[in-house]
């Protein structure tokens, strides 16, 4: 029952995070005008506008004008259900939940306006951050790597210090590495690699996370963006100047951490012996 409840109200915030990821990249309101055709502007009736459910009835196509709908809209939709699905299994109805749902959210907008348009932008980074250091005094993030190195100075922080501190480090950890790589390739290649929109994205993404899964999830994207770029790169000569979207595979990766993260850190270190 509660799965279901779950599933719904992730379908339905998925269908507004499709608005954000349409009108944040163009600086308009999420909250007016209502839903329109972006073809033919006739706003949409409210039983067309059911998620999922509306884009199947309509053959992914306007009542009005025909035009064909994004198939990326029930996608998001339904990915949204899916991944508020899979952190409730995990947390059950705890404040965990909640945090993890709003970052998942709020990567998910990131996904998806920079694979449409290249653009990650300010506000939904900006308040992401804000809201993921104010989320580190209220639920303990992760900041093992921290807590390790101050033991080995006899220092015990409180666990609510330790947890900020760590949102603050993973956040200084993602966003530094990020900005001292994106330096390092403009040098090389003279021409900008990667967009300060990315080191944004790692920002807030290491508020949440703290710095062990905030490394994880660049480890992950990069391996990620590469499997998929390499063969395109060799089999066509058209992408190789291309402009793969970073932050895509890193908010892909950064949703996978917060899932899986942590059991996959689990069982590195057993299998290192670090433990
Ligand atoms: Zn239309």
């Amino acid at each position: 029952m509660s799965l279901l409840i779950v599933a719904l109200f992730g379908l339905a915030f998925g269908s507004f995070l499709n608005v954000c990821i349409y009108r944040l990249p163009r600086a308009e309101s999420v909250v007016a005008p209502g839903s329109h055709c972006p073809a033919c502007g006739h706003s949409i009736r409210w039983h067309d506008n059911i998620p999922l459910l509306s884009y199947l009835l309509l053959r992914g196509r306007c009542r009005d004008c025909q035009a064909r709908i994004s198939p990326l809209y029930p996608l998001v939709e339904a990915l949204t259900a899916a991944v508020l699905l899979a952190d409730f299994s995990l947390y059950g109805a705890t404040p965990e939940f909640l945090k993890n749902a709003v970052f998942a959210m709020l990567i998910i907008i990131l996904v998806f306006t920079d694979l449409n348009e290249r653009r990650i932008p300010h506000p939904v980074t900006l308040s992401g951050m804000a809201l993921g250091l104010i989320l580190s005094g209220l639920i303990v993030v992760d900041s093992r790597p921290l807590g390790w190195i101050l033991r080995q100075w006899g220092i015990f922080p409180p666990a609510v210090l330790l947890s900020i501190t760590g949102a603050l480090v993973g956040a200084l950890a993602g966003g530094g590495l990020f900005y001292a790589v994106g330096e390092a390739f403009y040098y090389l290649r003279h021409k900008e690699g990667l967009g300060f929109g990315d080191v944004m994205l790692m920002l807030m993404v290491g508020t949440f996370l703290g710095p062990a899964l905030t490394l994880l999830t660049i480890l992950l994207g990069s391996i990620l963006g590469t499997i998929i770029a390499i063969p395109f790169a060799i089999t066509s000569p058209r992408f190789r100047g291309y402009q793969w979207p970073y932050g895509t595979f890193l908010g892909i990766a950064a949703i996978y951490a917060s899932l899986q993260g942590e059991a996959l850190l689990r069982a590195y270190l057993q299998w290192s012996g670090f433990r």
